[in-house]
């Protein structure tokens, strides 16, 4: 479903990924790991064409992320292209992220309304479908303040559910919520795994990666340093910065 090859982007002189070389299946989840600063956050961007790449190219769905060829010439896609495309990819952040003016039930069904132009009726009855699916269907008519930090996880969820993506991206979707709170995001996420959703999740939950993952990428310095099954990255990493990462997230 998702081909990168020699993904390369740069901040200035800074070279933040140095060709970078991965791909998911359908179906697959693919955990990411690596200290701060690897470049963890900007590859999942570049996904989705929130950062223009400087080098290589991703592939989504059959389809090149972000340009179009014509005339056997590469052109950046138009916004509303990318805008199209970014449909099919939906993000979880660290942050929750969600309107505050509006209830958990109004998140969810504001974009497959207002974008895919879903009638209001059909858009909230699989809005009270998706929150049951994550564990809230009692909080439909909550505010974002009035949910706790995981609540408001679970309804981020469920609001990049609600577009029907074919991949969902996560980026470190635990790190910010207090820790009796984790458990109930993971398992969400094992939920939507089990159920065939292709995932590439940004995490220090090394046992989610090891329960859920097909496979485990390890970066650091902007560069893929050691990938394959939870079995081999987690538990006999090849490589001397793997370990050391690892011993220190344990
Ligand atoms: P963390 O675990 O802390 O989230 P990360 O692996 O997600 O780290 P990135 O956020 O991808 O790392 O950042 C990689 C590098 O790129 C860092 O050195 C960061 O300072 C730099 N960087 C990221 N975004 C920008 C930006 N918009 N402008 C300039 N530099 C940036
Ligand atoms: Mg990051």
């Amino acid at each position: 479903l998702v081909q990168a090859q020699g993904v390369r982007k740069s901040y200035g002189p800074i070279e933040v990924l140095k060709g970078i070389d991965l791909s998911v299946q359908a179906g697959q989840v693919m955990c990411l790991l690596g200290p701060s600063g690897s470049g963890k956050s900007t590859f999942l961007r570049c996904i989705n064409h929130l950062e223009r790449i400087d080098g290589g190219r991703i592939n989504f769905d059959g389809q090149l992320i972000g340009y179009a060829q014509r005339n056997g010439k590469l052109h950046e896609m138009k916004p509303v292209e990318v805008a199209k495309q970014r449909r099919g990819i939906g993000m979880v952040f660290q942050r929750f992220n969600l309107f505050p003016h509006m209830t958990a039930l109004e998140n969810i069904i504001a974009a497959p309304i207002g974008i895919k132009k879903i009638p209001k009726a059909r858009a909230v009855a699989h809005a009270r479908d998706l929150l049951e699916q994550v564990g809230l269907g009692d909080k439909a008519s909550l505010h974002p303040s009035q949910l706790s930090g995981g609540q408001q996880q679970r309804v981020a969820i469920a609001r990049a559910l609600a577009m029907e993506p074919k991949l969902l991206l996560f980026d470190e979707p635990t790190s910010a919520l207090d820790p009796e709170l984790v458990g109930d995001v993971l398992d969400v996420m094992q939920g939507l795994a089990a159920s065939g959703m292709t995932m590439i999740v940004v995490t220090h939950e090394v046992g989610f990666a090891r329960n859920v993952a097909d496979e485990v990428v390890f970066m650091d310095g902007g560069v893929v340093v050691e990938s394959g099954p939870p079995s081999a990255v987690l538990d006999n990493p090849v490589h001397e910065r793997t370990r050391a990462f690892l011993e220190n997230v344990i």
